[in-house]
């Protein structure tokens, strides 16, 4: 009986949960949703006013079928909970708050940080929240992306090049208790792979691979519409990849890492340059063109490497490599497809990942909305 009555109470809440997760992608009507749920239309509305009546979510006005019976769309309130997002990088750490629909209300940014400021980063969390007057309770928890290799599964940031202040930091617990909400964390290009899962930047794919090319090269890999993970929560490293049995020392402990390659500050040592952005503006000049087509060298191998393992059909560009994407995205999807061992059956598209200036903070604050909406 008691069983029963539990059993009943978590497929309420197993539905109730879908229904939100389909509603952040956007406007839906209640048809669609008992349609894409695999619910009857009648215990959909049934879960559709209790969320409407919890503030959860309102009716918009159909303006799409001018006659008829026009189904209502439902749409998330935004205001209805809240998540952290915190985008931990090389050269700073941003937080923001973030609305159930995924807008940034407030953001701040510490240049200099390291394990010894979470006070400081906590208390601007917590400033943030209550100057946009957020009761604590509707804040869900709080995400962080960092560059990996890191431990997802105990909150633990590992071994990163060029990140050593943090190394085998447990930041999920040392947040955790100065939040006191739940904090969660996962590799900033995981958290970016997952953040484009559904959107129009991705052309439709569900089987694609996020190549983050800024200070390091990370990569998150999506599969069947699921982002790849393993024990502990580690994904794919493919900046920790040789593409030289011979070649420079890593800090992991391999030889010929692409990211000793390919991050920007390894490929433009020694060089006049000192951005991604001022190669792609100097194309004329004869370095410029050289660095371009090393970096785009380099980045075949990896991506030739995880295309042949794992079956992605996509490759969505992020960070530095949002500059001048097109440019880059044609240059990379030549040079792959003409390597790939599949390419006669599935050749590999290139294309601009989901990009704007809160992208970081929007995809780490996802994960906090990912936990608190597991069905
Ligand atoms: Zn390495």
């Amino acid at each position: 009986m008691a069983r029963s009555a539990r059993n009943a109470e978590y497929t309420k809440d197993y539905n109730r949960k879908l229904f939100l997760r389909l509603l952040r992608t956007g406007p839906l009507s209640r048809s669609e949703i008992a349609r894409r749920i695999g619910l009857t239309r009648a215990a959909t509305s049934l879960i559709a006013e209790e969320m409407i009546e919890g503030g959860y979510v309102r009716e918009t006005i159909a303006t799409d079928k001018p006659l008829g019976r026009n189904p209502v769309p439902l749409q998330l309130i935004g205001s209805a909970a809240y998540a952290v997002g915190i985008y931990l990088n090389r050269s700073g750490c941003r937080a923001g708050i973030v609305d159930m629909r995924g807008r940034v209300l407030a953001q701040t940014e510490l240049a200099q940080i390291s394990p010894e400021h979470m006070d400081l980063l906590s208390q601007a969390i917590s400033r943030m929240i209550e100057a946009h007057g957020i009761p604590k309770e509707k804040v869900v928890g709080a995400g962080i992306s960092a560059p990996g290799p890191l431990d997802g599964e105990n909150g633990k940031i590992l071994n990163p090049p060029g990140f050593e202040v943090w190394h085998h930091v447990d930041i999920t617990r040392s947040l955790r208790s100065r939040l006191d909400m739940p904090v969660y964390l996962a590799n900033d290009a995981a958290c970016m792979a997952q953040y484009c899962l559904g959107k129009k930047e991705t052309g439709g794919s569900e089987n694609y691979l996020l190549l983050l090319v800024d200070s390091g090269v990370g990569s998150g890999v999506v599969i069947r519409g699921k982002t790849l993970k393993g024990a502990g929560f580690f994904t794919g490293e493919l900046g920790h990849t040789s593409i030289d049995l011979n070649g420079r020392p890593c800090i992991c402990g391999n030889n010929g890492c692409l990211e000793a390659y390919a991050s920007i500050p390894n490929l433009l040592r020694g060089s006049c340059y000192s951005t991604w952005k001022q190669v792609m503006d100097g194309r004329e000049d004869a370095l410029a063109k050289e660095l371009f087509q090393r970096e785009m060298d380099y980045l075949t191998v990896g991506i030739v490497n995880m295309a042949n393992l794992v079956s992605i059909d996509t490759v969505l560009l992020a960070g530095d490599l949002l500059y001048r994407a097109d440019l880059t995205a044609s240059a990379l999807e030549k040079q792959i497809n003409q390597r790939l061992l599949r390419r006669e059956i599935m050749p590999i598209r290139v294309l601009p990942s989901c990009s704007g200036p809160d992208v970081p903070i929007q995809s780490a604050a996802e994960l906090a909305f990912d936990w608190f909406l597991r069905a």
